[in-house]
């Protein structure tokens, strides 16, 4: 039996991976500017981190984990998102103690049972930011601004944010009986996964994907409207401040994002050409998730981007110049120059891209690889040059070739590269 791909997985294979080297340049370098260090958490986790920080009612909880039971019968998770490993790191390594800003990136993959289609997989990776010890509304412009910074950096076109905000533990628990209410009169058309949300958490009653649901999240309360003064001034301040930087925004009144622990504001960054999948980069602010795992009260907030769907949107442009470096072919008239051309590529080795052919095989077969694998140039050890210290240099697209002293091989081939 051959054994095949697990549903909703891929290889990244070597042609993929410019483009991954590129997103994952241009996001470190934004990132390193505005003052974010690197982080690595670990892939998996207590599945408790994510019951609690990501919320037992979410569609990630509920139905989207990979959670196991490791040798000692302890549940363990893999990762469905960047977050919530971010802020145990935090708490494990008493960060708050020594840094009143903790200010971290990371890039990884992330692993959710999803329905797999394009632009939505099993195993996926984010790259993000999480910002913990900031409660001004500057920061929250900060996160925002940069992943904006990201995609325009990439030259991506047609993107938007949408922000939203869902108030604080003042003022939700007002929206949340609205919400409730509203959904009672309709509880009949609820399916029994909505109705148990009804109860424990209205709010995620809007992630419901159920059409009549998706209907009559229409007309539901929207916790703009139920905001108190602080939460209003804030949300106000961030949109001032996305204004003040001429960064497009639309205010989106139903954007509510399928994670429990947002406060505040709340963004997503969207792109006309994805489709469906429309969201490039989630976000949000998480004024009580810290002392939800029983640390102190200190606020945080982050974003995290999806870079399958990044690099799908980059395809669908074309317009990414990767540069591909020129590769040189090195090969032998015969077996009596080896030792001479091993020592030649150990040099080339140290400045070019550079393939040795099948030394011990006849010149034409090596440039017959040569030419397979789509060599730029070939360099050719033969008997009456390397007598005087000379190798042969053949252009393998235009055919041209000419003869250049080993002496200065390095500044001769950079001049010609
Ligand atoms: P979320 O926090 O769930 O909104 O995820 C943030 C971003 O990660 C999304 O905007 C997507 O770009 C990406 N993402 C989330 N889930 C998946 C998935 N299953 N496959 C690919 N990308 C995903």
């Amino acid at each position: 039996m051959k054994i095949g791909l697990p549903r909703g997985v891929q290889d990244i294979l070597p042609e993929e991976i410019p483009y991954w080297h590129l997103i994952e340049k241009t996001a470190r370098s934004i990132f390193e500017k505005y003052n974010y260090e690197e982080i690595r958490t670990p892939i998996f986790e207590y599945t408790e981190l994510f019951v609690k920080g990501t919320g037992e009612t979410t569609d990630i909880v509920m139905k989207e984990m990979y959670t196991f039971t490791d040798k000692k019968g302890r549940s363990l998770t893999l990762r469905p998102e960047g977050t919530p490993g971010v802020i145990r790191a935090y708490l494990t390594n008493k960060i708050y103690t020594s840094k009143p800003v903790w200010k971290v990136y990371y890039i990884g993959p992330m692993f959710r049972y999803e329905r797999p289609q394009a632009g939505r997989y099993r195993q996926f990776h984010q790259l993000g930011v999480e910002v913990l010890g900031r409660k001004d509304p500057y920061i929250d412009f900060e996160v925002i601004n940069i992943a904006v910074e990201i995609l325009k950096s990439l030259e991506l076109e047609n993107i938007e944010v949408e922000i939203n905000s869902l108030g604080c533990s003042q003022c939700r628990p007002k929206y949340r009986e609205a919400l409730k209410s509203y959904f009672s009169k309709y509880e009949d058309l609820l399916s029994p996964i909505d109705k148990e949300r009804l109860e424990r958490n209205p709010l995620r009653i809007l992630d419901s994907k159920d059409e009549k649901v998706i209907s009559l999240k229409e007309d539901a309360p929207q916790p703009l409207d139920f905001l108190c003064e602080d939460c209003k001034k804030h949300f106000d301040k961030v949109t001032n401040y996305l204004s003040i930087a001429n960064l497009n925004y639309k205010i989106n009144p139903k954007l509510v994002r399928g994670l429990d622990y947002y406060t505040r504001t709340v963004f997503e960054i969207t792109t006309t050409t994805l489709g469906a999948q429309n969201a490039v980069v989630g976000g949000g602010r998480y004024d009580n998730l810290v002392e939800t795992y029983g640390g102190p009260q200190i606020p945080g907030l982050g974003f995290a981007l999806g870079i399958e769907r990044l690099i799908l949107l980059l395809k669908q442009q074309a317009k990414l110049g990767i540069e591909k470096q020129k590769l040189l072919f090195l090969a032998i008239e015969d077996e009596n120059y080896l030792k001479k051309a091993i020592e030649i590529s150990q040099v080339l080795q140290k400045n070019f891209k550079v393939e040795v052919g099948p030394l011990e095989e006849p010149l034409r077969a090596q440039l017959r690889l040569a030419d397979k694998i789509g060599a730029d140039f070939v360099l050719i050890i033969n008997s009456s040059l390397i007598e005087r210290n000379f190798i042969k240099i053949r252009d393998f697209k235009s055919g041209e070739e000419k003869n250049i002293s080993i002496d200065n091989l390095i500044e001769t081939l950079n001049t010609m590269l």
